[in-house]
């Protein structure tokens, strides 16, 4: 626990959060600031960040909560379509770092644009390139 960390006062009840779920490793609450109506964040109970450092175990009970709160978005709030999104670093555009899960539902005509402008390889080497490089690390982890 981060004594400083917003999550791990939600987590303690010593911030008010709106909860959607909720068990001994996991909690599930709507996101203060909706990208759409119905975000909801899926965080550890415990501190981990970024997840890079989420250990596999627990990083597996995140993503199976992942999944049922979209499939309830479906389900439950009628969504066309469910965004997860996830960041890493303050680069990345992550503000709370404490591990989060964005399950964004989303609809048809809904205010949420998304901006990503594709960039493109030079040459079929140059991606080969990426590929290798990270083949590599992966094979080091
Ligand atoms: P990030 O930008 O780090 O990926 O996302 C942080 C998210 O946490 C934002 O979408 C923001 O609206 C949400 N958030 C920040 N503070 C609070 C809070 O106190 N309560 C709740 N429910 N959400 C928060
Ligand atoms: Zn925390």
């Amino acid at each position: 626990m981060d004594s400083d960390c917003i999550f791990c006062k939600i987590v303690r009840g010593e911030v008010p959060s709106t909860k959607v779920y909720e068990d001994g490793d996991v909690v599930a609450f709507m996101d203060i600031g909706p990208v759409v109506k119905g975000h909801t964040l899926v965080i550890p109970k415990l501190h981990y960040d970024p997840l890079m450092n989420v250990p596999e175990d627990l990083l597996q009970k995140l993503i199976l909560v992942v999944q049922k709160i979209a499939m309830a978005q479906v389900s439950g709030l009628k969504a066309d379509g469910v965004n997860v999104t996830q960041a890493n670093g303050e680069l990345a555009g992550q503000v709370v770092p404490h591990v989060h899960f964005h399950v964004i539902p989303r609809y048809k005509g809904d205010k949420h644009s998304w901006s990503c402008k594709a960039d493109k390889y030079d040459t079929i080497e140059e991606m080969g390139g990426y590929a290798s490089r990270i083949n590599a690390a992966m094979r080091e982890l």
